[in-house]
């Protein structure tokens, strides 16, 4: 067994395991058991403003795009709530209000 950190937030020692993040019950706090891994290299994100983007983020998207198989276009200024990092070209998975599940690239939105 592994003994889990304590909260980075409220330092409470009752945090758990969901997936590849670590909870905490005590303040909600949720954040990657990643970030505690000397050994791999952590990929960072950027928002247009160079920003460091993180899971849970809210963004905002900085220029009309077309999305595909969508007949509007997801306006300037739209608010994208917890986004999540993953790896590719688009790098940023969210779920927009009237679009559904879809992914963005980080060079797009900035960080509110
Ligand atoms: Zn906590």
């Amino acid at each position: 067994m592994t003994t889990l950190p304590n909260c980075p937030e409220c330092n409470s020692e009752y945090t758990y395991e969901d997936g590849n993040m670590l909870v905490c019950p005590m303040c909600a706090y949720e954040w990657s058991a990643n970030d505690f891994s000397n050994e791999e290299e952590v990929k960072v994100y950027r928002d247009a403003n160079r920003n460091i983007l993180q899971d849970g983020d809210t963004v905002t998207v900085i220029k009309d795009l077309k999305v595909k198989g969508a007949s509007s276009v997801l306006k300037q200024g739209t608010r994208v709530k917890n986004i999540r990092l993953v790896d590719g070209d688009h790098d940023i998975d969210c779920k927009i209000d009237g679009f559904g599940a879809m992914k963005l690239k980080s060079e797009f939105v900035k960080k509110i």
